[in-house]
């Protein structure tokens, strides 16, 4: 197939008609009332995610299937009614523990049906939810759930042990754990805990779902910064109007819909667009609860008949390392819309994609902060292999610049530089940093939310990723802050000083990689290197932990006594090591 700068789009690319195909005139068309219409609404002017993702189809599509949960032994259906029931039975027995409106619960657990009951329960009961990746160790979990002030943890059982109970008491404000049992497991009694299954059993499936308002928290999503602890981002139930957008016009939903999100909802992708976006269109999802495996990933595009797929880069680079002839075994007639987000989508992968689904990879560009979609290439519009698309409906999107002085202009040349930034106004805009206003404050200039990303637009007004105007580190989709693996790495006794760098990876995109400078008396070693290498796993969890650490006599600090990370990436890369005028003992 001849690799060209566009894919060009035709009448013959589509079996199903796309939600939008003239640009210009839909983003000119659209307003964020008019799409807020599009939603039910609750008395009094109120919005509630959770109704209106599940409650408000069950009039209509009751009997149809929300979720289908692929597990390790057997399969598990929910319909919309089902769901709504569920839901109910989750949001009484909170309301039975006296946990109400703005308390916050948190989920750690795999892709299981619990998680989803719980997050839309809780929100019916106008309580916060937290989804939290089931692969991070205890000082991740217990950082967040303590920035978060948790009352509620739903887990399972051996997450609990594993993870949680050792740490219990470092959690006053931790008033309930309600554990899933593992399947055929006998319902041990472990003290400080309640059995979810048997509670639900026993709660009432009426409920009265909060007329919560629109401004009213919803998630709490963790991400991280370069510096301090992870950053709590607020999102509110008003959010669900750019889900409902988004799905429409990214994602391409139709009501008839099979639609797959690989992520987990530890990560907002899989919370916006793995529970919320999806139910909002009526939609059937299928949650796939095992970890990635070439072969079953295709099974399931097949077997389910999915035609909409929503995956990451590194997922679709480890189907590519499986070659084409695992491909090749399976076909996807059903298959008619594919997405990916969370990190940059090389050309390769696009046209891969071409060649062994039949389809190109759409890429898209949004973040924790932006709560949804922003930048997209969608189904009706040409796409150049390499770019993340166009704003949205709804959504402007400028590079800026700082001037000398420090004020940020907005930069009209195409093809230049510069930091990507939004026209604040959107409705899943995250509302602040938990309990950091500051932070919050500071990525705005006016009217502009400044994202943190480099990238330009081209006369076309495509937008290129060029990369982060600081150090988080970008592996497997998941975004990692350095200083949360530096302070692990410090609690080691012969670790003086730790630095943390994303080193280029072709295939989760950037590895994590540590330096250490040692305290006297240490001397390294392969099985100190060893050692630092399970003791920071056994902290922070396989998603966070370096997998690569290596022995400096001193890292590179600047004047005011920051270690330059910056420079550790170009020694170790071999790069030009740019401007090291602060860099301490340089005269
Ligand atoms: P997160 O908040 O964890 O979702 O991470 C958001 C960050 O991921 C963005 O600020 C980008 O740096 C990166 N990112 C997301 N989507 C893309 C994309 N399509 N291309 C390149 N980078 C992306």
């Amino acid at each position: 197939m001849p690799r060209t700068s566009v894919i060009r789009k035709t009448a013959s690319d589509f079996r199903v008609a796309p939600n939008w195909v003239d640009y210009a005139e839909t983003r000119n068309e659209f307003s964020w009332e008019n799409a807020r219409r599009e939603l039910a609404g609750m008395p009094g002017g109120g919005l509630n995610m959770a109704f209106e993702a599940v409650d408000r189809h069950v009039p209509d599509k009751g009997d149809c299937i929300a979720f289908r949960f692929l597990g390790a032994d057997a399969d598990r259906v929910i319909t919309y009614r089902e769901l709504a029931a569920l839901t109910n039975r989750f949001a009484s027995l909170l309301r039975g523990l006296g946990i109400g409106k703005g308390d916050r619960l948190f989920v750690l657990s795999g892709r299981i049906p619990e998680l989803y009951v719980a997050v839309l329960g809780s929100l019916k009961n106008g309580t916060v939810a937290c989804p939290l990746f089931s692969a991070f160790g205890p000082e991740p979990i217990a950082t967040r759930m303590t920035l978060g002030e948790a009352k509620v943890l739903v887990t399972t059982e051996q997450l609990y042990r594993r993870k949680i109970e050792k740490m219990r008491g470092s959690l006053p404000g931790l008033q309930h754990v309600l554990l899933v049992q593992e399947q055929g497991a006998q319902a041990a009694d472990i003290p400080g805990t309640l059995n979810l299954a048997r509670l639900l059993a026993e709660s009432s499936d009426a409920f009265d779902v909060v007329p919560t308002r629109p401004e009213d928290m919803a998630l709490l999503h963790f991400t991280s910064g370069t510096t301090g602890t992870p950053k709590g981002a607020v999102h509110v139930h008003g959010a669900a109007i750019t889900h409902w957008a988004t799905g429409r016009y990214a994602l391409d939903l139709h009501p008839d819909d099979i639609y797959w999100c690989t992520a987990d909802p530890g990560w907002v992708t899989g919370t916006s667009y793995g529970i919320i976006a999806p139910l909002l269109h009526g939609v059937t999802s299928i949650v796939d609860e095992a970890e990635f495996d070439a072969d079953r990933w295709y099974r399931i595009l097949q077997e389910q008949k999915v035609t909409v797929w929503y995956t990451a880069p590194t997922a679709i680079r480890m189907l590519m390392k499986a070659g084409e002839e695992v491909a090749r075994k399976y076909a996807f007639p059903n298959l008619r819309f594919v997405a990916s987000v969370g990190e940059p989508l090389n050309p390769e992968a696009v046209w891969w994609g071409k060649e062994a689904l039949g389809l190109p990879i759409h890429d898209n560009w949004w973040q924790t902060e932006t709560g949804g979609i922003m930048i997209a290439n969608t189904p009706a519009f040409d796409i150049k292999p390499g770019s993340m698309g166009r704003p949205l409906p709804g959504i402007d999107a400028f590079i800026v610049a700082r001037d000398e002085q420090g004020q940020v202009r907005i930069v009209e040349e195409p093809d230049t530089e510069g930091e990507l930034a939004l026209r604040r106004g959107w409705p899943s805009m995250f509302r602040g940093y938990l309990n950091n206003e500051e932070r919050y404050r500071k990525s705005f200039a006016g009217d502009l939310y400044l994202t943190g990303d480099l990238a330009k637009r081209d006369a076309d007004g495509y937008f290129w990723f060029i990369g982060r105007t600081d150090d988080v580190i970008k592996s497997s989709g998941h975004l990692i802050g350095p200083f949360e693996v530096e302070s692990a790495l410090m609690e080691h006794p012969a670790v003086a000083e730790a630095g943390v760098i994303g080193k280029p990876d072709e295939t989760v995109g950037e590895m994590v990689k540590a330096f250490v400078s040692l305290k006297s008396g240490y001397a390294a070693s392969e099985s100190l290197r060893m050692e630092l290498l399970g003791h920071a796993r056994k902290r922070l969890g396989a998603a966070v932990a370096p997998k690569e650490i290596d022995f400096l006599p001193t890292l590179p600090r600047t004047r005011s006594g920051k270690i330059m990370r910056r420079l550790l990436k170009a020694r170790e890369l071999g790069l030009p090591e740019g401007d090291t005028s602060t860099l301490e003992g340089q005269s």
